[in-house]
């Protein structure tokens, strides 16, 4: 307990060597983060025992061997105390060196112990001292002491011979010397380089300091009732109010969290006997300590404590450890509660946690059988049995069986065998290829680019670098979080979507100040968008709307016709299946804007490449097989990427824009008949110059004419650009009259602005980042220095020539946090991400306003 003398206030001020008062110099940045909690804990009144902190610079210097004052520390604590010292850096995440209790503890003092606490008690203390100064201090290996046997007085002076046997030296028997012996090693520990590394994983600065608190001990041990433990009055896992943590009678630090001990629980549990049995008055003092911290601090504290003889000391505060779910709990039951406010709640979910809670996760306590690696391209892990193709994928569905689909890589021929899968794998690819795209758009567990493994698609095995090999039909898990493929099931936790979670999305869309949308393709993406409150679609994919079997057919048939008329009549047998898709987009996104993109990826994506395919595709349209072999043959393209696709398609294949723009009108008109107000877009992909708008927009522009005549109904629609290519950047300002809108595709714009291709970056990228060549996968983060400067040119051109035009970025980048950041300093007015980064986006952007709002 703090008792001030008056040659503390010396001492108080000494910046080296603190004594934690309430009103010392004390701050986060200097004595770390364990030395300000104990001194607002000092502020609480609570009991705490007497504490000095020792700064960075302390510190820092007694690693470059300059040792302060050490008396001067000592002589703050009572002549018999015992002392312990314990990391304070800037961060606790930060780690540190481990605490050294019972220092001061010699010959003299065991046998004055053994007198009043007994002698099994007191030799275990010393017993515990010299160990723990061995390894951590003389850096004797931890094996030693394991021929020492028993306990007491016979054990101890085992564990003395042993120590003075392998340092040849007495046991140091003054307790200033341990103590500049133990703040040497502890500031060398921090200085070394395994650590710094360590640390600098968790993300601390390379300067980051390390402060040490000296504590008086509180013995835990003896006569009367005597222990310690640790309480909160949370549950990690939830963050449900739940007072947990153990109690062990007769021990000291957090040796009530060992597993192999008769630790109390603390609360009364059919499972064994508790503290608030055993020790009433006790608990509840613990209790009203602890929540006195929970809104004093303004944290779900965990309280380390003591009790001597009955009476309850506390030592240390340390945030409470919480998992994904329990960190958004803890926030907003703290914001409810009026403890901290609403923005501060915000600030307290790292976004990216998210992700974890919208998808189910490998339970993190789960073991791993990691068999292969590669890029998690899709957040969520799944379990299922192997299977090597679309057909398999659905036949699997089919019987109920969870499965994991495996290919090269995918094309739009898999995506019904992506839908019925339960999680995909493949052996090309990055973060912007097919399978990642549609993976993270329907909420698929997908890993690519497992250069790792050996596929081989004919014999449908994987094979791993040892030679473990899986089959069709074996069963993998597949980590599309972290990029790992395990081999068997592996225990999972279900998402969280509670009534907290919603509750921080909320106060989330009321803070941000850019808008968040989604991209959604179907009525089911576009109902899970609807469910995570997007502020419309952003990027509807037209083309994977026509992968339905049926659907195929007939796209195929229209790729076969041989004139423009031939073609129209095919799309006419089209025209009603869009309608009704967009009709439904439409409705489910009642009052908010649903961007369509027309038809976008070259025309041979949709014919068989295999000979089977080809052969029935000869069937189904009555050809001879070699004329299909021919005509696809002819279309094959050198760079399909670069080729005629997009807005080239639309040029000079009109009818199938033609279509689409009337499947829009009509299903405008359709979906307003129920009242509610449709606000269509249009969006015209792959544009590079001024006049493929032009004749786009005029095409477009006459069917809406002609839709309204037709039908004697007036609607409106905007009808804007995806800017995806360099040169719609640079020629923003001769594009943007003739738009609404200018949505960025980061995807292709990266790929054109690197000369790099989404679908083949993922077989270097990671040498790439490894090297330093890149700082990020560029098609997972936005590289603000080369493409960005395109969008900041293209924003300002376009805006310059057309200043209402609405501007946005529709690539994968824009559930990208600092991304985000990006559009959002640049004035953007919506980013649009898959439906399921749309929390992520929105949490991020609120957290964007609110640092801009307190800087
Ligand atoms: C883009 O290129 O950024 C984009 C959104 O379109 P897609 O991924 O369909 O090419
Ligand atoms: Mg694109």
């Amino acid at each position: 307990m703090l008792h001030l003398k008056p040659e503390d206030a010396a001492v108080q001020n000494n910046p080296n060597t603190t004594l934690v008062t309430q009103d010392a110099p004390i701050a986060n940045n200097t004595h770390g983060g364990r030395a300000k909690c104990l001194q607002r804990l000092v502020r609480m009144d609570l009991p705490v025992p007497r504490t000095v902190a020792l700064s960075f610079e302390t510190i820092e210097k007694i690693a470059n061997g300059e040792m302060p004052d050490v008396d001067l520390v000592v002589d703050q604590f009572p002549k018999e105390a015992l002392l312990c010292v314990r990391p304070s850096s800037e961060d606790p995440d930060w780690g540190g060196p481990g605490a050294v209790l019972n220092i001061g503890m010699n010959d003299k003092r065991f046998e004055k112990y053994s007198r009043t606490m007994g002698e099994d008690a007191a030799a275990a203390l010393y017993t515990r001292f010299i160990q723990s100064y061995a390894i951590n201090v003389a850096r004797l290996d931890p094996d030693m002491f394991d021929d020492v046997e028993g306990e007491g007085r016979a054990a101890l002076a085992e564990t003395i011979a042993a120590y003075e046997h392998e340092t040849e030296e007495k046991f140091p028997q003054s307790r200033r010397t341990q103590l500049a012996a133990v703040l040497r090693s502890m500031a060398r520990a921090w200085s070394g380089t395994s650590a710094r590394l360590l640390r600098q994983a968790k993300g601390a600065p390379t300067d980051a300091g390390l402060g040490l608190v000296v504590q008086q001990m509180i013995f835990g041990l003896g006569a009367g009732q005597c222990g310690s433990g640790v309480l909160q009055l949370v549950d990690s896992g939830t963050g449900a109010e739940q007072v947990t943590g153990r109690y062990l009678s007769q021990s000291q630090g957090r040796d009530a969290l060992d597993d192999d001990n008769d630790a109390l629980y603390l609360t009364r549990d059919p499972r064994g006997p508790s503290l608030e049995e055993k020790l009433p008055e006790a608990f509840e003092t613990l209790k009203t300590y602890a929540s006195l911290m929970r809104t004093r601090l303004r944290e779900e504290m965990q309280v380390e404590f003591a009790i001597d003889d009955g009476v309850v000391h506390i030592l240390d505060g340390v945030r409470v450890a919480r998992s994904s779910r329990g960190a958004v709990r803890i926030a907003v039951t703290l914001a409810q509660d009026g403890v901290i406010s609403r923005e501060e709640a915000l600030m307290r979910v790292p976004p990216r946690l998210l992700t974890e809670l919208l998808h189910r996760q490998i339970d993190p306590s789960a073991r791993r059988d990691i068999v292969g690696r590669g890029i998690a391209a899709s957040p969520g892990a799944a379990t299922g049995r192997l299977v090597f193709d679309s057909a398999g994928a659905q036949a699997s569905a089919a019987r109920g069986e969870p499965c994991i689909l495996v290919r090269r890589e995918t094309t739009s021929e898999d995506v019904r065998g992506m839908h019925a899968a339960s999680a995909v794998l493949t052996e090309r690819g990055g973060i912007t290829s097919h399978a990642a795209v549609i993976g993270r758009g329907i909420g698929l567990p997908c890993v690519v680019g497992a250069s790792s493994l050996i596929f081989n698609q004919r014999d449908k095995t994987i094979t791993t670098r040892e030679g473990r090999v899986f089959h069709a039909g074996d069963q993998m898990t597949v980590d599309g979080s972290t990029g790992q493929i395990l081999a068997g099931a592996a225990a999972m936790q279900e998402a969280a979507l509670d009534d907290y979670f919603q509750q921080l999305m909320a106060w989330a869309t009321d803070t941000a100040d850019i808008k968040v949308r989604a991209n959604a393709d179907t009525p089911a993406d576009a109902q899970t968008a609807r469910n995570f409150n997007a502020e419309g679609i952003g990027l509807c994919r037209t083309e994977h709307m026509f992968f339905d079997s049926w659907r195929l057919t007939v796209m195929r048939e229209m790729i076969f016709a041989d004139t423009s008329d031939g073609r129209r009549a095919v799309l006419e047998r089209l025209l009603p299946m869009q309608r009704d898709d967009f009709t439904q987009l439409f409705r489910i996104m009642q009052g908010q804007p649903v961007c369509i993109r027309l038809f976008d990826p070259p025309l041979h994506e949709f014919l068989p490449m295999d000979a089977s395919g080809q052969r029935e595709l000869a069937e189904a349209l009555g050809l001879p097989r070699s004329d299909v072999t021919r005509r696809i043959e002819a279309m094959r393209e050198y760079n399909p990427m670069l080729g005629l696709r997009g807005v080239r398609l639309g040029i000079t294949v009109p009818e199938i824009y033609e279509m689409q723009a009337r499947a829009i009108f009509e299903a405008i008109l359709d979906a307003s008949d129920d009242g509610a107000p449709v606000m269509a877009e249009i969006m015209i992909p792959l544009v590079s110059a001024r006049r493929e708008v032009e004749l786009v927009k005029n095409a477009i522009d006459a069917v809406a004419q002609a839709v309204r005549q037709e039908r004697d109904v007036p609607f409106e629609y905007r009808l804007g650009v995806m800017v995806e290519t360099p040169r719609a950047c640079l020629r923003a300002a001769e594009i943007a009259p003739y738009c609404a809108f200018l949505s960025f595709g980061t995807n292709d714009l990266t790929q054109m602005t690197y000369g790099l291709s989404r679908d083949d970056a993922g077989r270097f990228m990671s040498d790439y980042v490894q090297q330093g060549v890149f700082d990020e996968d560029p098609f997972h983060t936005l590289d603000i220095d080369g493409v960005g400067e395109l969008l900041t040119l293209g924003a300002q051109r376009g805006r310059q020539a057309k200043p209402d035009i609405t501007v946005s970025v529709c690539g994968e980048h824009g559930g990208n946090p600092e991304s985000i950041a990006f559009c959002r300093a640049a004035g953007f007015d919506y980013v649009s991400c898959s439906p399921f980064r749309v929390p992520v986006a929105r949490l991020a952007a609120a957290q964007l306003a609110i640092s801009d709002k307190i800087r």
